[in-house]
């Protein structure tokens, strides 16, 4: 067995005589009564921003769905053979899991905003897939020029993350079974930016138009 693969399963021995065996009680429960979140989270693939470590949830927390870029596609209905698997997700939190908050939980750094960029600057595709889901974001790119103008590489990227989570939130409202339960009060929509070099978190803020620092109470 090779060493990370060994390492993985040395970390599954330690989840189980440790983390999994001081909340048996809890496990028993959720299989039992089924989970019940009241949050999804809509978070990046990458490897440095997993929600349930970042925000220290217990299992039962938080409903995850990650992909590229934490993104949002638009409410499509397409007539057969689309995948629409976040959207799938979503809809599962939102209609049967029936979570109060759904988060997008954007981040510093993110490899699929820069591919976004890439494309939007018209550099040569080098994937099959990830340019064309990205485009997803393809918005956050021009509100980010107008935003700060002549603004290039890591200036850029930075400002094209947080309106990329704007994005997703906008198209979160084009779901009509979100629509719905927003205008019915029921549901709230968040929008999360992770900065991974300072560690700190924050909160879309509609009112300034601006990220604020979420501090706990
Ligand atoms: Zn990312």
């Amino acid at each position: 067995m090779s060493p990370i693969i060994q390492k993985l399963v040395q970390g599954f021995n330690d989840f189980r005589n440790r983390y999994f065996s001081e909340r048996q009680s809890l496990y028993t429960r959720l299989v039992k009564e089924g989970q019940k979140p009241k949050i999804a989270i809509i978070a990046c693939a990458d490897s440095r921003v997993d929600p349930a470590i970042v925000l220290q949830v217990e299992p039962g927390d938080i409903f995850s769905i990650r992909n590229v870029a934490n993104l949002v596609p638009p409410y499509e209905e397409d007539d057969d053979k689309a995948y629409h698997g976040t959207s799938a997700a979503v809809e599962f939190a939102v209609t049967q899991l029936g979570v109060d908050h759904v988060v997008v939980f954007g981040h510093a750094y993110c490899a699929g905003i820069q591919s976004m960029i890439d494309g939007q600057e018209g550099a040569p595709q080098k994937d099959r897939f990830v340019h064309l889901w990205t485009s997803i974001a393809a918005k956050a790119y021009t509100r980010a020029q107008a935003e700060k103008p002549g603004a290039k590489g890591e200036d850029l990227a930075r400002c094209c993350e947080k309106h990329a989570v704007l994005v997703s939130l906008e198209n979160l409202r084009t779901f009509p079974f979100i629509k719905d339960r927003l205008e019915a009060g029921t549901l709230e929509i968040h929008g999360w930016y992770l900065d991974i070099a300072k560690g700190e978190l924050s909160s879309y803020d509609a009112e300034s138009k601006t990220f604020q620092p979420l501090k706990s109470l």
